[in-house]
């Protein structure tokens, strides 16, 4: 999979306008500031491809990136945290959200980004029940490694893995840095395992 030849293709707001379901992409989702551009430009290395989803009234579109060939996507989903956004507003998204993970058929799997300091949060917690309700493979990636020691952040992996031992699924767990660049390989090999018919 070309990585590094990500594009951007289009925003969608709603399921309706999303391109074809065909072919295969993944999903990243994640509560706002827990790292998902950061890891999603070290995945493409590219510095600002993610940024477009930062742009305010973007942040609540569906943005699908092209990696190589339209049949292969990429798909930043919005996190939630912007305090400015009205109840209402939030929970309209959240059953866009969950529309799409139960019947985009293209979507081959789910990455959920999490900084390591911090997880599980209610967010990850309703991303994780959804995945297992719609049968999505699952990837929680616990980003910002390099602000924990070794340890301590292998032991988090070891609780959130704890916490996932009843998922009815596929689901798996690592550690990634984007400062540090660590665990990019494993990151991709998963997201390839996804991509690959
Ligand atoms: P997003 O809102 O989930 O897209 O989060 P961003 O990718 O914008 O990251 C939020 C903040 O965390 C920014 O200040 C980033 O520089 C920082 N950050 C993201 N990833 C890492 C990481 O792996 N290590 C460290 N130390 N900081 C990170």
């Amino acid at each position: 999979i070309k990585f590094n030849a990500a594009q951007f293709l289009t925003s969608a707001p709603t399921l309706k306008h999303c391109p074809p379901d065909t072919g295969a992409e993944v999903a990243f989702a994640g509560r706002s500031n827990a790292g998902k551009s950061s890891a999603i430009n070290t995945l493409t290395q590219q510095k600002k491809l993610a940024r477009t989803s930062k742009t305010p009234g973007r942040t609540q579109l569906i943005n699908f990136f092209t990696l190589g060939e339209e049949q292969t996507r990429l798909v930043d989903l919005p996190g939630y945290g912007f305090a400015k956004v009205p109840l209402e507003q939030k929970l309209e998204w959240q059953k866009h959200l969950a529309k799409y993970l139960e019947e985009r058929k293209s979507l081959k799997g789910l990455v959920l980004v999490s900084d390591i300091r911090h997880p599980l949060q209610e967010f990850d917690r309703m991303m994780i029940q959804w995945a297992e309700d719609s049968q999505m493979p699952l990837h929680i990636l616990l980003t910002k490694a390099d602000k924990l020691k070794k340890g301590p952040a292998k032991n988090t992996m070891l609780d959130v893995k704890r916490a996932l031992k009843d998922f009815q699924g596929e689901a798996s767990v690592q550690t990634f840095s984007a400062l540090k660049k660590e665990g990019l390989d494993q990151l991709k090999s998963r997201l390839t395992e996804w991509l690959t018919p």
